[in-house]
């Protein structure tokens, strides 16, 4: 899997070491199990359920071979990842609403949140959608220049009010705009801070409502964006931005430049939303949609 290949090297090398020489799984292997995943960022409370689940069939077959545990592992994630029931995405569709479908996104600064819209855009335009972005990440000082230049590469029409702006009414005009054009897609930026928990929902309370005012369905999507390389970190933004808001889904970046690609496990486990895109470079190319399935096996190939 392109993009992947430290998170992969990782994880199979680690319970490869873990289990060399030992035949049976026992608390030791357990342990050493235990480790590695919490090593990988997935997490402590998803760890533990793991481990209680890996538990349970060894206690069912004492002799169970260490040359087994590497397929367990992989069906217990797969299990554990399939019980949030939505599905995996397909393509790179936008979901047939009255248009234009809006994705407004959020994640603190640094995620890669730019980069992912510019690479979306590029991702619905190559399959024949009209698409609108709003840069709506009015406070951080590159934020804006960044979107348009995005736009120009891509050849998409990016709204702007300059900096210090009103991300709202940013908002406004693009959904507007997208209105207007009959585009089948509006990407807005949004500023990530994370001041005051108070401050953060009211803000993008505000951007909502007040996009609302041009359709009251949106925006469709709440795009959380995370950087799969910060660990703990992404967790604790999961926590603070969903109970900000009401995120609808996940794209996590970065996964090309770490070892640690357990962070996805973890966090769609704890949050229950459906992961739908990873980053897996600074290309317009590496944004990948996310498959379970496929993620989970590429953590051991
Ligand atoms: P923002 O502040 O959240 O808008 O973050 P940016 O989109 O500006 O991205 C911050 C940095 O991360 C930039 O240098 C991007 O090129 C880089 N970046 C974004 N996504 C990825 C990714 O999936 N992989 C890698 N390696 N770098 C990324």
């Amino acid at each position: 899997d392109k993009g992947l290949e430290k998170t992969n090297q990782n994880l199979f090398s680690k319970l490869s070491r873990a289990i060399v020489g030992k035949s049976k799984v026992d608390d030791e292997v357990l342990d050493e199990l235990e480790e590695i995943l919490i090593s990988s960022d997935v997490g402590v409370d998803t760890t533990l359920k793991i481990i209680k689940r890996i538990e349970a069939r060894v206690a069912k077959d004492k002799y169970l071979n260490t040359s087994e545990l590497e397929r367990i592992l992989r069906e217990e994630v797969i299990a554990l990842l399939m019980e949030n029931k939505t599905q995996d995405l397909e393509d790179f569709l936008v979901p047939e609403v009255k248009k234009p479908y809006v994705i407004m996104v959020v994640g603190v600064n640094g995620v890669g949140k730019t980069t992912t819209i510019g690479k979306l855009a590029a991702q619905f335009l190559k399959r024949g959608n009209k698409v609108v972005l709003g840069a709506g990440d009015t406070f951080r000082a590159a934020a804006v220049e960044q979107l348009k230049l995005w736009g120009q590469r891509v050849g998409v029409p990016v709204i702007e009010h300059g900096m210090n702006t009103d991300p709202a009414s940013v908002a406004y005009d693009a959904v507007k705009k997208g209105v207007e054009m009959n585009a089948d897609v509006v990407i807005v930026d949004t500023a990530g801070r994370l001041h005051t928990k108070v401050g953060l929902m009211n803000e993008l309370a505000k951007i909502k409502r007040v996009m609302q005012k041009v359709a009251d369905d949106v925006p469709h999507e709440v795009l959380l964006v995370l950087d799969g390389s910060t660990g703990q970190n992404a967790f604790i933004q999961a926590k603070e931005f969903t109970q900000a808001t009401e995120v609808t889904a996940l794209a996590i970046t970065k996964l090309d430049g770490t070892a640690k690609g357990g962070v996805v496990i973890g966090i769609s486990d704890q949050f229950k939303i459906p992961v739908k895109y990873i980053g897996v470079g600074e290309k317009i190319d590496d944004l990948q949609i996310f498959n379970r399935k496929e993620f989970v096996d590429s953590l051991f190939k």
